[in-house]
């Protein structure tokens, strides 16, 4: 019983557990796809904006290089080709030789580009987009405006703009420049999922914008079809499993069932050997009488010999067939494969194989089972005997419980030590024993039971006997029958 319990419980407690590895497994590796996905496509981004910046810069040093000659007007200039060329350039101004920009940040970011002798920002303006670089090159200069969304290369973007999920943007000093903007929990991501942030500087120096790439993934992106795939498969390999050890143990269960009927059958045959010797006292008698007759006859002046003769030829006949019949039950009964032995048992191990077997009858009784058997009582028995003592007991409860409603059908189990001695108390809460029936009990036959064979209790009670024990039956108030088996601890001294 309890190893059932604990089995199917077992693979219960398995399949969750592998239902959860399952699923946490396969969200992570879903996560990590993910993840990986965004982080490549982020620093691709990276790459693709970062080439446009120092492209800014390096036709600013050209620029510087390529003084003009002097007397050329600035329309005139080549540099003035450079919009066509590069579509985010919307302006370029060169500065005439000498003069300033008469724009204080344009020429606060001269002078600082003259001391650093790279190109320098001035009038970022990131939110609208804008930006201008100035670059110093003594006696002139120059500046360019630059269109931030233009200098996207979208035709090599990774990602598709308007349906991405990831949200990027040019960050400078607080001012942020959307350029793709991703789903609505990119840009502000719940608590409930998974946010993967990339944030990195621009190569170039001269503009120190942010790329920020940010995602969310929420619980409706992890893989739930493959996560119910798995989940069908493990619980359905659990039930399977669940289904196999069930069959095996009411295999089991029957198997042992059969076992404990045929050792019943066999002393049964005992039992009705000691009837079958109490009926050939009749044929034995019958014999000597014969004999007895014969010698009378014979004794006689003259002797009768023909009715003398008869005589003596019933009583071999009668004598032939006694002997007949013991040898036949005789050789039925001595089977040197049955002798029993006697050791120590645990009698709430006993109980166990006993209550386990009769489960399917006290659950279909509805019988409400408790147990006082703490371990280590032990009885020294045979072990087939003892569990065909405790087995008649529970049978003989159960089927007693019959008799009274439902909801009072209760089975007491409790075993005790005392004195040298360990017994069994079976107490049921059934109709009880009629007074008069109590004597009789143990007789062979004796069966108030429609289809009762009435040798359970007698059998029992040899089997009791046999192993220097007893068993004993008595009512128990207010109601119900207790049967106390007792059994010594140790080996009996003959
Ligand atoms: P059977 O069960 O075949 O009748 P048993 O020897 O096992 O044979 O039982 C003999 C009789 O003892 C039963 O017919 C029944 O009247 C009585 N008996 C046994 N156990 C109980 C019990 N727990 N409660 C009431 N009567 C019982």
């Amino acid at each position: 019983m309890r190893h059932t319990w604990w089995s199917w419980h077992a693979w219960v407690a398995g399949g969750l557990a592998l239902s959860l590895v399952g699923a946490v497994v396969l969200a992570r590796l879903e996560l990590n796809v993910l993840r990986e996905a965004f982080e490549t496509d982020a620093r691709i981004v990276h790459r693709l904006l970062s080439q446009r910046v120092l492209q800014h810069d390096a036709v600013l040093a050209t620029l510087a290089l390529l003084q003009p000659a002097s007397g050329t007007t600035p329309d005139a200039a080549p540099e003035q080709r450079l919009p066509a060329l590069y579509p985010q350039m919307l302006s370029v101004k060169r500065l005439a030789p000498g003069a300033t920009w008469g724009e204080p940040a344009l020429d606060q970011a001269h002078a600082r580009s003259s001391a650093s002798h790279r190109p320098e920002l001035a009038n970022a303006e990131l939110a609208q987009g804008r930006y201008r670089l100035v670059m110093a090159a003594p006696p002139s200069g120059h500046t360019l405006l630059i269109d931030a969304k233009a200098m996207v290369p979208w035709d090599d973007w990774p990602m598709d703009v308007a349906t991405s999920p990831v949200a990027v943007w040019l960050v400078h000093a607080e001012q942020r420049l959307v350029l793709q903007p991703g789903s609505p929990a990119a840009a502000t991501p719940s608590e409930h999922g998974w946010t993967y942030v990339f944030h990195k500087r621009l190569a170039a120096d001269s503009q120190p914008f942010d790329v920020v790439a940010q995602r969310h993934v929420g619980w409706a992106e992890l893989p739930w079809p493959g996560i119910l795939a798995w989940l069908v498969l493990v619980w359905a390999a659990v039930l399977g499993a669940v289904q196999v050890q069930r069959q095996r143990a009411g295999r089991q269960r029957a198997e042992a069932l059969l076992r404990l009927d045929q050792v019943a059958r066999l002393n049964t045959l005992g039992e009705l050997a000691a009837g079958m010797a109490h009926e050939l006292n009749q044929p034995l008698t019958a014999v000597l009488a014969n004999t007895q007759a014969a010698r009378r006859l014979l004794a006689e002046d003259p002797p009768e010999l023909e009715v003398a003769r008869n005589a003596m030829h019933q009583a071999a006949e009668q004598a032939r067939r006694a002997a007949d019949v013991l040898g036949r039950l005789r050789r039925s009964i001595e089977r040197p494969d049955q002798q029993r032995t006697t050791k120590a048992i645990d009698l709430g191990a006993a109980i166990d194989r006993a209550l386990y077997l009769l489960e399917p009858e006290s659950t279909r009784r509805q019988v409400v089972i408790t147990r006082d058997t703490p371990l280590g009582v032990t009885a020294w028995a045979d072990p087939v005997a003892l569990d065909q003592i405790i087995h008649n007991l529970l049978m003989n409860a159960l089927q007693a419980l019959e008799r009274v409603p439902t909801s009072e059908r209760t089975l007491r189990l409790v075993t005790t030590l005392h004195g040298g001695e360990a017994s069994l108390q079976v107490i049921d809460s059934g109709p009880g024993i009629a007074p008069d029936d109590l004597a009789r009990l143990f007789e062979p036959f004796f069966s108030t039971r429609e289809g009762g064979l009435g040798l359970g209790l007698s059998l029992s009670e040899s089997l009791a006997h046999g192993m220097g024990g007893r068993l004993a039956a008595a009512a128990h108030a207010p109601r119900g029958a207790a049967f106390t088996l007792v059994l010594p601890t140790g080996p009996q001294t003959a």
